[in-house]
């Protein structure tokens, strides 16, 4: 994708580096490094990105819903989060224009798109295959362009509601739109979010109310103990 270069200072100014010790905090810096070099140094992007297709991790039962490098974690606290307002779920930054990388179903479930919902969809998991009695929900976010021109396809129109979907299924593209407050990068936000007991989700701004993506992908993505370049791997979990 294009960045013009004050964009570009802007999203580095974005995840400043943190002025702290220890090895945790120098992974930290690091990914943060990383973050600034994808969209200034294009020759970066090929060693950053996550592409496991539309295929499980060994061991595990949701796919990566899209391509890219996985810049922002869940429970990450660099910025523009901290410790007290945490990501609540992943950034995953496409490498293309917007409009033009697929976003993907995570697991089968059911598909609403809330009326005034221009870039988002959520869907219903009536059982959480890692704990069968409980529903959970997950959500994807900023598939419009920063006018808010939707990226989502015709089959999702706004309004719709537990409409059912198969892992895989196409949902939309990455886009660049967050509400008019200014410049994101491309990416989806993809979060995997709590029932309140009552067949709704939980505001998944919080990250309280989300689940460590981990497990369910097969993959170290809580910023707590992340790979770099996140990658299968039979220990998902920190623990
Ligand atoms: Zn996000």
């Amino acid at each position: 994708m294009r960045l013009n270069s004050r964009r570009a200072l802007m999203l580095a100014a974005g995840v400043s580096l943190s002025v702290c010790v220890g090895t945790a905090v120098w992974r930290q810096v690091r990914a943060s490094r990383d973050l600034v070099a994808w969209f200034t140094e294009p020759a970066s992007r090929a060693r950053l990105i996550t592409d496991t297709g539309l295929t499980p991790c060994p061991g595990a039962l949701f796919i990566l819903p899209t391509t890219g490098f996985v810049g922002l974690l869940w429970d990450d606290v660099r910025p523009p989060y901290n410790r007290i307002r945490r990501h609540s779920g992943l950034d995953i930054f496409g490498n293309g224009e917007p409009g033009q990388v697929p976003v993907y179903a995570a697991y089968d479930g059911l598909l609403t798109r809330l009326p005034g919902w221009k870039s988002a969809v959520v869907i219903r998991h009536p059982h959480d295959p890692l704990s069968p009695s409980r529903q959970i929900w997950t959500y994807y976010a900023h598939m419009a362009d920063e006018a808010g021109n939707s990226y989502i396809v015709d089959a999702f129109p706004p309004g719709v509601m537990d409409v059912p979907v198969a892992q895989g299924t196409l949902l939309g593209y990455q886009g660049l739109y967050n509400g008019g407050t200014g410049p994101i990068g491309l990416h989806l936000h993809f979060s995997i979010v709590r029932d309140d007991g009552h067949g709704r989700f939980l505001n998944e701004t919080d990250v309280r109310n989300t689940l460590d993506p981990s497990p369910y992908l097969g993959m170290r993505l809580n910023h707590a103990c992340a790979d770099e370049v996140p990658a299968c791997t039979a220990h998902a979990s920190c623990q």
